[in-house]
């Protein structure tokens, strides 16, 4: 996808700079705005993705309900949103959670 581009849902990507280094930037957006089951094929270019928590983050803090962001799907993201409904700014937990998993992995 371009950055500029407006999926058919109606986000735009073009306010997102971080979107630039997406491994999805070169993709049709509607490719990440596919219904159900079809979210956990789409959802695969996320998991090398280097802006993942940026992009989680802009779903999360602005309770984006449609589509693929930072690798998880709209069910995935409302459930955690329900299970964690103290939280308004997500990304110091990100970087926190993504910390761990670095560690973890040495
Ligand atoms: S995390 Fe996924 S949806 Fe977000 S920019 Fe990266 S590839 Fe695209």
């Amino acid at each position: 996808m371009t950055v500029s581009a407006t999926a058919s849902s109606g986000v735009s990507y073009g306010a997102m700079a971080w979107a630039e280094r997406g491994s999805c930037r070169d993709m049709d957006p509607d490719t990440l705005f596919v219904p159900g089951a079809a979210q956990h094929r789409a959802k695969r270019v996320c998991a090398s993705c280097p802006v993942r928590v940026e992009c989680l983050t802009e779903a999360l803090d602005n309770r984006l309900e449609f589509g693929i962001w930072g690798g998880m799907t709209e069910r995935e993201r409302r459930s955690l949103l329900r299970r964690r409904p103290d939280v308004e700014s997500w990304r110091p937990l990100l970087d926190a959670t993504a910390l761990r998993s670095a560690a973890a992995a040495r």
